[in-house]
C-alpha cells in the first residue's frame, strides 16, 4: 500500500553542489578538465554523503558547462537518479528542449566519471548527445559491487553506429579513486532488491 498518491516529483542538486556553482568555473577547455570537474562532483557527493561515488556533465561543444549531475538515488530515494540522468535532465531543462542537439543542430558532450550503467547506456541516444566520455570502466564499479546491469556487449559500437562518439579511460584512474574512497568510507551499494552494505574494509 503506498503512503500517499502523489501526482509529480522533483528534485535538486545538494546544496554543496549549488553553492559550488555560484563560485567554481563554468569553462573547461580540456577533456581532461571535464573530467577533473565531474570526478570532483563524484568526490564531494561521496565525502557530502549525498549519494554514490558517481559525477556527470553535459558541456557544449566551446566546453562550457550546460548541467552537472551526481547520484542522487539515496538522497530522493528514486533509482533512476544515477549522475548521467540527472545531468541529462537538468541539461534538457536549462536548454529547453528533450533533444538537446536541436534536431543535429549542436554537439553536447556527456562527461561522466565511470561509464553509464544498461539504463544510462538507454538514456543516451534519447538524449541528443553527441559524445560521451568516461572515466572509470564498468569493471572497476562491479569490482566494488555496482551492479550495471544487462548493458550490451559492443555498447560503443552500438552507441557509434547512432553517431554518438565514445572515450574511454579518461583520467580513469582518478575516477576509480573516488570508487574506492566511496567503500573506505562505507557508502551503500544500492543495487536491485539487494540492500547489502559494502564491507568497510
Ligand atoms: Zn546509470
Amino acid at each position: 500500500m503506498v503512503l500517499q498518491m502523489h501526482v509529480e516529483f522533483t528534485t535538486r542538486l545538494p546544496n554543496w553542489l549549488t553553492e559550488m556553482l555560484n563560485h567554481s568555473a563554468k569553462h573547461f577547455p580540456t577533456r581532461e578538465d571535464r573530467m577533473r570537474f565531474v570526478n570532483a562532483l563524484a568526490r564531494e557527493n561521496v565525502k557530502s554523503k549525498t549519494g554514490g561515488p558517481f559525477g556527470a556533465g553535459v558541456f557544449d561543444s566551446s566546453g562550457c558547462l550546460v548541467a552537472p549531475g551526481v547520484n542522487l538515488v539515496e538522497l530522493s530515494n528514486c533509482s533512476i537518479l544515477h549522475a548521467e540522468m540527472v545531468a541529462i535532465a537538468l541539461a534538457q531543462k536549462n536548454l529547453g528542449r528533450y533533444d538537446i542537439s536541436d534536431n543535429g543542430k549542436c554537439n553536447y558532450e556527456l562527461v561522466v566519471s565511470a561509464e553509464p550503467c544498461a539504463m544510462c547506456f538507454g538514456a543516451i541516444p534519447w538524449s541528443g548527445v553527441a559524445r560521451v566520455v568516461c572515466g572509470a570502466r564498468d569493471e572497476d564499479a562491479r569490482s566494488i559491487g555496482f551492479d550495471e546491469g544487462p548493458k550490451l556487449h559492443n555498447w560503443v559500437e552500438s552507441l557509434e553506429e547512432r553517431g554518438i562518439q565514445v572515450s574511454l579511460d579518461v583520467l580513469r584512474r582518478e575516477s576509480v579513486d573516488v570508487l574506492k574512497l566511496y567503500v573506505q568510507l562505507g557508502g551503500a551499494i544500492y543495487n536491485p532488491g539487494i540492500g547489502r552494505k559494502t564491507d568497510p574494509a
